[in-house]
C-alpha cells in the first residue's frame, strides 16, 4: 500500500469546531492542507461572499458542503420546507465551488415508527432536488450513517442502500448523484468491499476518515483520530482507489471529550502526522 498523497488531505471543519470558518481557512493555509469541507452554519456566520473570496484567494479545494438532506417530516409543509432548505444548500455549495453537497438524509419524524415510510420520503426528496442539483452542476453525495443513527439522523444506513437509490434516481450514473464513504459509518459492513467496487469512480464523491474507538462512549461525538481505533484505514483507502476514486481524504472528527477540547493547531499537526500513516 503506497502512502496517501499529502496533497489530497482535506479538513472537515467540524474537526476544528472551536474555529470560525475564517480561522479554519487560515489554519489550512498555515499547515499546508489543500482541501476543506465547510459547514453551513459557519458559512452563514462568515457570509457567503466573504467565504467564497477567502476560499478562492487561498486556493483551497472545497471538498464538500455539509449538509443538505433531512427530508422526512410529519406533514407536507415540513417536507416542503426541507426541499426549500436543500435548494438553498445547493446554491451555497455552487457559490463556494464545492465538489459535492453532502446529504445526511434524515431519520423518522418525531413520534413515527414508520421506517419504510421515512425511506420513501428520502427517495422522493432526493428525486425532487436532483434536477436543481444538475442545473447547478452540484453532485449530491448521499452519506449512509451507522444504523445506530437510523431513527434521528439518517435512515439510509449502508452503502448498498445508498447505491440502490443512485441506481433508481440516476440510472445512467451521470455523476450527479453518488455517495460519501465515511469510514466511521461503514467500516463494519460485510458488503463494504463489494459496494465500493459497485459504486465506481462516478459515484464515489467523498472519503471521510477518522477512527472507531473501543470502547466508544457516544453515538455521535466520540470519534477517534486515525490510528487510535480499530478501522483498517489503509485497506479502505485501497478499496476506494481500486474503484477509481481520486479525490480527497477528508478528516472528519466529532470529539466532544478529546479533540474538540484541544488547541486546533495541535489537532491539525496530529491530523497531518496520522494521515501519512493511513
Ligand atoms: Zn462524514
Amino acid at each position: 500500500m503506497t502512502p496517501p498523497d499529502p496533497a489530497l488531505l482535506s479538513l472537515n471543519a467540524i474537526t476544528t469546531k472551536k474555529w470560525t470558518l475564517a480561522e479554519a481557512i487560515d489554519g489550512c493555509v498555515r499547515h499546508g492542507i489543500g482541501g476543506i469541507t465547510v459547514w453551513r452554519d459557519r458559512l452563514q456566520e462568515m457570509g457567503l461572499a466573504a467565504a467564497t473570496k477567502a476560499l478562492r484567494a487561498n486556493g483551497l479545494a472545497v471538498t464538500g458542503l455539509c449538509r443538505g438532506g433531512m427530508f422526512p417530516a410529519a406533514d407536507a409543509a415540513g417536507r416542503r420546507a426541507s426541499i426549500e432548505d436543500n435548494y438553498r444548500a445547493i446554491d451555497e455549495a455552487q457559490a463556494i465551488g464545492a465538489r459535492c453537497l453532502i446529504l445526511v438524509v434524515g431519520g423518522m419524524p418525531p413520534g413515527s415508527r414508520d421506517l419504510a415510510g421515512a425511506r420513501e420520503q428520502v427517495k422522493e426528496g432526493i428525486a425532487t432536488i436532483l434536477g436543481r442539483a444538475r442545473e447547478a452542476n452540484m453532485p449530491l453525495a448521499i452519506e449512509p450513517l451507522h444504523p445506530m443513527q437510523a431513527a434521528d439522523r439518517a435512515c439510509i444506513n449502508t452503502l448498498g442502500q445508498a447505491l440502490d437509490l443512485c441506481d433508481l434516481l440516476d440510472p445512467q450514473a451521470t455523476g450527479a448523484l453518488g455517495v460519501a464513504v465515511d469510514v466511521y459509518h461503514v467500516w463494519w459492513d460485510p458488503q463494504l468491499e463489494a459496494q465500493i467496487a459497485r459504486a465506481g469512480a462516478k459515484r464515489l464523491l467523498a472519503h471521510h476518515i477518522c477512527d472507531w474507538l473501543v470502547p466508544t462512549t457516544d453515538l455521535a461525538f466520540d470519534r477517534g483520530m486515525m490510528g487510535d481505533g480499530v478501522i483498517d484505514l489503509p485497506r479502505i483507502r485501497g478499496l476506494m482507489e481500486k474503484a477509481g476514486y481520486r479525490g480527497y481524504n477528508e478528516v472528519e472528527i466529532f470529539s466532544q471529550r478529546d479533540w474538540w477540547q484541544r488547541d486546533p493547531d495541535e489537532v491539525l499537526r496530529a491530523m497531518k502526522q496520522r494521515y501519512a500513516a493511513c
